[in-house]
């Protein structure tokens, strides 16, 4: 099948790919109850994971089709003791590099990030107190955590907070993230809770997007301001008037925004997956191993790609856990 490069990454609804998220790694040092399953996952063999070098190239291929950003995520992406060489080696490309971690190993690559112009970091923290993220991390990393965080801003990093809101869990803390904007030029961003397999998602346990903006309207009534979002964006983007920093919501789950979506994620065992939600994978390590070409791979996966959601484009859909368990749990996905 004779195709044009241009049109690989363009799917069925006109939407162009040229955002890449690689997943680096299933593993992680934290155990964060909405990504990783209570009882853990079973672990992909070493030879079925991609290589440094695998990641390289198969990137230099997505690249040549047009991709111009790279999102390196895990599990915890910088638990690959390879990690260096891999974000040296995609640094190399003609591409935005982002990274989001959990900020327990980050602070000791920051020379290695300067040294690759990379400027801004995406650190995940669910909670401002130590004995509620230890409650949902599984682990006793709070105060590493939020030093990594400081110690990114002082060093004149572009810092992004990631923060999954769980009912009765952390929206009380959502005014003391934004208050973190007051005198840090940083961005807070809410995450609506999605269902992956193996996290016991529910509708109920969901903080929506109208519900966060209720208590922000509360308790700023006048200073709320609406940020023009820049197109692809998954946030929708807020700034209280007076602060340095901003805020922003990705709600999938109550108001997705699949209409502009330009992402398609590659897992650490070398799955393209077109949609977050989507439990259809297209493999590209194997014939990517067999020396032949992946093109015609990446298009046939972007041309079974839903409008939304992986096909869950209702409530009642999005709500069915069959559907969910039909896909990966977040953990081996990267987000
Ligand atoms: S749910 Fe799927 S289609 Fe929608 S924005 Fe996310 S990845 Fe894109």
């Amino acid at each position: 099948m004779n195709i044009d490069s241009k049109d690989i990454l363009t799917d069925n609804f006109g939407r162009k790919h040229t955002y890449l998220r690689i997943s680096l790694t299933e593993k992680c040092n934290l155990r964060c109850t909405y990504c990783m399953p209570a009882d853990g996952i079973p672990l992909t063999a070493k030879k079925h994971l991609m290589t440094a070098e695998e990641i390289y190239k198969i990137a230099t291929e997505f690249v040549r089709f047009g991709v111009t950003k790279i999102r390196l995520t895990g599990g915890e992406p910088m638990v690959r003791k390879d990690f260096p060489l891999i974000l040296e080696q995609l640094a190399s490309l003609p591409v935005e590099i982002g990274i989001t971690t959990n900020g327990i190993l980050a602070d000791r690559h920051i020379p290695l990030l300067k040294e690759n112009k990379i400027n801004s970091i995406t650190i995940s923290i669910d909670s401002l107190q130590k004995h509620k993220f230890e409650k949902i991390t599984r682990r006793n990393e709070f105060e590493k955590v939020w030093n990594t965080i400081q110690k990114f801003h002082k060093e004149g990093f572009k810092v992004k907070l990631n923060i999954v809101l769980i009912k009765n869990f952390n929206e009380d803390e959502i005014i003391d993230f934004i208050n973190l904007t007051k005198d840090q030029d940083i961005i807070v961003r809410f995450i609506e809770f999605m269902p992956f397999d193996g996290n016991q998602w529910n509708m109920d346990k969901l903080v929506s997007l109208q519900e966060i903006l209720d208590k922000v309207h509360y308790n700023f009534p006048l200073q709320l301001k609406r940020l023009t979002d820049l197109p692809n964006d998954t946030s929708k983007n807020y700034k209280i008037e007076g602060y340095k920093g901003s805020f922003s919501i990705i709600s999938s789950v109550t108001n997705p925004f699949c209409d502009s979506c330009n992402r398609i994620r590659l897992t650490a065992d070398g799955k393209l997956k077109n949609c977050l939600f989507s439990g259809n994978e297209f493999s590209i390590l194997e014939p990517f191993r067999a020396n032949k070409s992946i093109s015609s791979i990446i298009q046939e996966a972007l041309l079974h790609k839903f409008a939304a959601r992986g096909g869950m484009d209702t409530s009642e859909k999005l709500k069915n856990p069959e559907l969910h368990t039909k896909n990966r749990s977040m953990i081996s996905i990267g987000g």
